[in-house]
């Protein structure tokens, strides 16, 4: 008796999607489009979240829509980061000529982080705990592209 065997199709497939974000990256996002950094709060625990979330993981409950909505700076801490060459959004070209840093930041007053790339930083500022301060986009539109990263303070 044989092994099976699995096949697998070597191509890549392009394709647009459009999707929904939900109602609580709505209000996330609509904050962009004024430069503002939206975050809820569980009611239980106060944890703050942002992004927004629907369910508090530590109380396990549903997180009310239209209460507890809070309006955080938008300066914050470098938790974690990563320095590559590796294209986070081009499969066909994985491999860019130059480094890029990307950053998981805590912004200041939340419990949870966001990843974005971070600009014009030298390898010794990558350490935990650099304060930044968000880029955001000259002309905001109200999607996640409306952040362009974290500059140092
Ligand atoms: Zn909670």
């Amino acid at each position: 008796m044989t092994e099976k065997v699995i096949e697998k199709n070597k191509g890549l497939v392009k394709a647009d999607f459009a999707f929904w974000v939900g109602l609580y990256m709505d209000k996330f996002y609509d904050g962009f489009e004024q430069k503002k950094i939206m975050a809820n709060k569980c009611p239980e625990c106060g944890s703050v979240f942002v992004p927004p979330r629907k369910i508090c993981g530590k109380c396990r409950i549903k997180l009310p829509i239209d209460e507890n909505w809070i309006e955080l700076g938008d300066k914050g801490k470098l938790i974690n980061f990563t320095r590559t060459a590796y294209k986070v959004s081009d499969r066909r070209a994985r491999k860019s000529k130059s480094l890029k840093d990307y950053g998981m930041v805590q912004i200041e007053g939340s419990d949870t982080a966001i990843v974005y790339p971070l600009i014009d930083f030298e390898e010794n500022d990558l350490k935990m705990g650099t304060e930044v301060k968000i880029q955001w986009k000259e002309n905001p539109s109200g999607g996640p592209s409306d952040i362009e990263g974290f500059v140092k303070l």
